[in-house]
């Protein structure tokens, strides 16, 4: 049987007519907009509140890295213990680029010809490390600071672009968020094989 708190996460998705839900490809994203809109969400996962950054690195339309500012696993983060600043930046994080290559580098993934979705463009210091990692196209959501970028990019061939968004895939995800999960939730069953018996006092 199905617990109230399941009954209530359904209820809660169903605040919108369900024929809101009955275009089920209202619209596609193109590439860079699907991938832009993944580094805007793990921005979210941020522990550094000077900025809240998101990188997606990419590989034949493939994600091999993501990441965000944050510190290194097990070490403290600016968001429970306050910045480490270092003559005017919080250099307690990694940046998100950073964590990009690093992590495609713990699971021994090529980065040589990917491209780089950020929120924001890279500082020197993450550019440089972008240029080596073999990053061949970055396109960034906004220009942040450092605009000397632009002349480094040129000068390692790698292609710099401020991404334009798409206003109507932005709607779409506005409106997905607040219909999703398109499934009709009230209607599964309990004995339907992708339905869980929530009989715990688990919550949403
Ligand atoms: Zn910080
Ligand atoms: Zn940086």
């Amino acid at each position: 049987m199905l617990s109230a708190s399941f009954n209530n996460y359904s209820r809660a998705w169903h605040t919108k007519p369900l024929h809101a839900m009955d275009n089920k490809k209202a619209y596609r994203p193109k590439w860079d907009h699907y991938f832009m809109t993944m580094a805007m969400m793990i921005a979210q996962r941020s522990t550094c509140d000077r900025l809240l950054a998101g990188s997606v690195l990419v590989r034949d339309k493939r994600v091999i890295g993501t990441g965000y500012n944050g510190s290194p696993s097990g070490l403290d983060h600016c968001d429970d213990v306050g910045h480490l600043m270092h003559e005017g930046h919080c250099i307690r994080t990694l940046h998100s680029e950073e964590n990009t290559v690093i992590q495609a580098a713990k699971l021994g993934i090529i980065t040589e010809g990917s491209t780089l979705y950020t929120t924001y463009s890279p500082c020197y210091h993450c550019l440089k490390k972008m240029i080596a990692a073999g990053v061949k196209r970055i396109v960034v959501g906004q220009i942040y600071r450092d605009t000397r970028i632009f002349e480094t990019c040129m000068k390692a061939g790698v292609q710099l672009e401020i991404h334009q968004p798409d206003t109507k895939w932005l709607d779409h995800l506005t409106e997905l968020y607040q219909t999703a999960p398109r499934e009709k939730l009230g209607d599964i069953k309990p004995g339907d094989a992708h339905v869980e018996d929530r009989t715990s006092s688990q919550t949403f």
